[in-house]
C-alpha cells in the first residue's frame, strides 16, 4: 500500500513522484473532516495541529482572530476550534461576528473555568468548549461529537442497509462482517454517509478533506469511491453525473 500524504512536510514534487511510480498499487488520497485551528499560543498550535492531523483531520491555522475569521468565513469547515484569549480579535468577537453569517460547529478553548464564561460561549453561539490545560483525547471526543450533531447524528453508530459505521471507533462493518478501510477511505465513506441522501459535490469533498497545503488529485477521487464500492457494495455510493456522489 503505498499512500500519498499531504501534510506540510509532503511537496508536490515528492507526492507526484510517488504517484508516477505508483504501477498497480493502491494509491490513497488525504480525505479527511477539514478543521480550522485558531490559537496564538505557537507550542499550542503546532502541537494540537500535528494532534488532530495524525487523527485524520486536515486542518488549517490561524494565530489571531483577524485571520482566524477570515479563514472561517471563507471555508465550510467541519468544525472551528477557537481559543478565547486571541490578538487582535478575540474568540468571542470573531464567534459573534462569524454567527451573522455561518453555523460552522465552534468549540472553544478557554483558559477560564468560570461559569460566567461558559454561559457567555453558549450564549455566543458556541457549541462546545474545553478548558484549558485539556485532556487531548477529551478535546478529540468532543470534537467528534460536535461534527457528528452538526450533520444531524446523535449517535456514534450509522446504519445504511447492511453497513454499520462507528463513528466513535472509526471502523465498519458490512452484514456484521469488519470490511478493511484506509484511513482516507474511512474518511471519504464517513463523510458521504454523514450526507445520507444528500448529493455531495466533488467541491464539497475538496473543501472538507484536504487542508489548505495539499496538493489535488482529482482522478484519486474516483478510485477511493471505486474501492468503497469493491468494499461496500457497486451500488453503495451513487455517481450523479455533473453533480457528485451520494449515499441513499
Ligand atoms: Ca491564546
Amino acid at each position: 500500500m503505498l499512500e500519498v500524504c499531504g501534510n506540510r512536510s509532503c511537496k508536490p514534487d515528492a507526492v507526484f513522484k510517488l504517484q508516477k511510480n505508483a504501477g498497480d498499487e493502491t494509491i490513497t488520497i488525504v480525505a479527511r473532516m477539514r478543521i480550522l485551528l485558531v490559537e496564538d499560543e505557537a507550542d499550542l498550535l503546532s502541537s494540537l495541529a500535528r494532534a488532530l492531523r495524525e487523527e485524520g483531520y486536515a486542518v488549517d491555522t490561524a494565530a489571531d482572530g483577524i485571520e482566524g475569521l477570515y479563514k472561517a468565513e471563507s471555508w465550510d469547515y467541519d468544525a472551528v476550534v477557537l481559543d478565547v484569549m486571541l490578538p487582535k480579535l478575540d474568540g468571542w468577537g470573531l464567534l459573534e461576528k462569524l454567527r451573522q453569517g455561518k453555523k460552522t460547529p465552534v468549540l472553544m478553548l478557554t483558559a477560564r473555568d468560570a461559569a460566567r464564561d461558559r454561559v457567555h460561549g453558549l450564549d455566543a453561539g458556541a457549541d462546545d468548549y474545553v478548558v484549558k490545560p485539556f485532556d487531548l483525547s477529551e478535546l478529540l471526543a468532543r470534537l467528534r461529537a460536535l461534527i457528528r450533531r452538526a450533520a444531524g447524528h446523535t449517535q456514534h453508530l450509522i446504519e445504511i442497509g447492511e453497513v454499520r459505521i462507528d463513528t466513535a471507533g472509526r471502523t465498519v462493518c458490512r452484514g456484521g462482517e469488519p470490511v478493511t478501510l484506509t484511513a482516507r477511505e474511512y474518511s471519504l465513506l464517513e463523510f458521504l454517509a454523514l450526507h445520507q441522501h444528500k448529493v455531495v459535490t466533488r467541491t464539497m469533498l475538496y473543501e472538507h478533506l484536504f487542508d489548505e497545503d495539499d496538493s489535488t488529485f482529482s482522478n484519486l477521487l474516483d478510485v477511493h469511491v471505486s474501492n468503497l464500492r469493491k468494499k461496500l457494495g457497486a451500488e453503495f455510493i451513487t455517481t450523479r453525473r455533473g453533480h457528485g456522489y451520494c449515499i441513499d
